[in-house]
């Protein structure tokens, strides 16, 4: 028997929620977000589909880095500005490497929400809720701080707003300025032996801006940047009630992040996130890991983007270094089938994590990097765009992934080891993996 729409299969309840001790709270909570102002407006979403549809043609790249999870805690001017610098430091470098300018997206001003493989933590014989990112409960692992707490919420959306703030400020202000960021990076080159085997690629760097500007670039260009903002719409309660729609368009947009993903753990294509995800009209991505069937994939990119729409979707492959040349083909073969305007992206990250004998899980370097180089491999064989980079960074030199030039070994995990959840790139990791991916774009 055929189905018709009618008959199709109905949507499977949401995974990845936490169990709220008092539903009354988390309805009052719901109601007072839905009245809040928007963080992010429907033009800036709609600009960043335009920017993600030159990315989708082949004509940009598209950066995203920041935090695993961000913390209240580390919510600060400084820690905010270190991890901006990051990216836009990267951006400088790609841009050059690709020849193509960069679609900068933060992991930022929202990223608090964490899906768990497990719903309970056990230490020492006591058993209590993992911690599911700030938004929702605390990581110190006391019974208090582990009970979901709808008043998080709110504290998630002004935590966001504060950091656009912040966001928006310097983006515009000329604390971006191109030719200081890139002097940031010759003092990244210059101050360690080992950062001056990209000397020759800053110096080319150095050039290139010095050509602009002397062929009368825009000095706004060079001042100001565009920033956009993304997190993982996990949370339904919260992105639904920060979703509003346009009374004259009947557009809906999530205004709590500029782009938001599906993490690998709720992408079922018949779940609530995939309904969810199809009901905004922000860009979207969606993690894709070495378990995706290619056909589910498929139905997915069918339901979140049915008129194909250039820059709608972005398809973020994870699969871990070893796994690429084998699990990423024919997924990429499948999309291209269906003549879906998608965006492949690598997240070099999430496939690569691992426990240290110390307990505290890490990634190697050289994982990630060697994740990235099969993922441009993969992309030069089939003759599709690698379209961009997904990226767990901060903007300190914290101890949580080895290698690299940064010289972090195994026995330095304990010194600095400050994320909330997943071990981050540290800032010299971050350039240097920069630097490493520009050369290979620029063979
Ligand atoms: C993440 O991006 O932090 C994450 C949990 O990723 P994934 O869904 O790919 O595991
Ligand atoms: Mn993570």
């Amino acid at each position: 028997m055929s189905m018709s729409p009618q008959d199709s299969p109905a949507v499977t309840s949401a995974k990845q929620q936490p169990e709220w001790p008092d539903a009354g709270e988390l309805e009052r909570v719901v109601k007072e977000l839905k009245v809040l102002p928007p963080l992010v407006f429907p033009s800036e979403c709609d600009l960043l589909t335009q920017r993600l549809a030159d990315v989708s043609r082949g004509e940009a790249f598209f950066l995203t880095g920041g935090d695993c999870a961000e913390t209240f805690a580390a919510n600060t001017a400084n820690s905010v500005r270190a991890r901006l610098k990051t990216v836009l430091q990267m951006a400088v470098v790609l841009t050059y490497g690709a020849t193509l300018p960069v679609v900068k997206v933060g992991r930022i001003a929202g990223q608090y929400f964490k899906p768990r493989s497990a719903n309970d933590e056990t230490i020492n014989g006591v058993t209590l809720p993992s911690y599911r990112g700030d938004a929702i409960n605390d990581v110190a692992f006391t019974p208090e701080a582990r009970r979901p707490d709808p008043q998080r919420l709110v504290r998630a959306y002004k935590a966001s707003n504060a950091t656009l703030n912040l966001i928006r400020s310097f983006s515009q202000d000329g604390s971006a300025d191109l030719r200081m960021v890139h002097a940031w990076n010759r003092d990244f080159v210059s101050k360690s032996d080992s950062g001056k085997k990209y000397d020759q690629l800053a110096k080319d760097i150095d050039r290139a801006l010095a050509f602009m500007h002397a062929c009368g670039a825009d000095p706004v260009e060079f001042r100001s940047v565009e920033f956009f903002t993304a997190h993982e719409a996990l949370l339904l309660d919260y992105e639904k009630a920060m979703s509003r729609t346009d009374y004259v368009t009947g557009r809906t947009y999530d205004t709590s992040a500029h782009f938001l993903w599906m993490g690998e753990r709720t992408r079922e294509p018949n779940g609530a996130h995939a309904q969810f995800m199809a009901s905004i009209s922000n860009p979207i991505g969606c993690k894709v890991g070495p378990k995706a069937n290619p056909d589910d994939v498929v139905a997915l990119i069918k339901k979140l983007d049915p008129d194909k729409t250039p820059g709608r979707l972005t398809l973020i492959s994870r699969m871990g270094a070893g796994n690429v040349l084998e699990k990423l083909p024919p997924i990429i073969k499948a999309v291209e089938a269906s003549n879906h305007p998608v965006i492949w992206v690598c997240d070099p990250m999430h496939g690569n994590t691992k426990e240290a004998a110390s307990g505290h899980k890490t990634r190697e370097f050289s994982d990630v990097l060697s994740e990235v180089k099969d993922f441009f491999t993969v992309h030069k064989q089939l003759g599709t765009h690698p379209g961009g980079l997904h990226i767990e960074l901060t903007g300190d030199d914290v101890t949580e992934c080895i290698g690299g030039i940064s010289g972090v070994m195994e026995k330095d995990l304990p010194m600095r080891y400050e994320t909330a959840c997943d071990p981050r790139l540290n800032r010299v990791q971050a350039l240097e993996l920069a630097f490493q991916v520009a050369e290979m774009l620029a063979k």
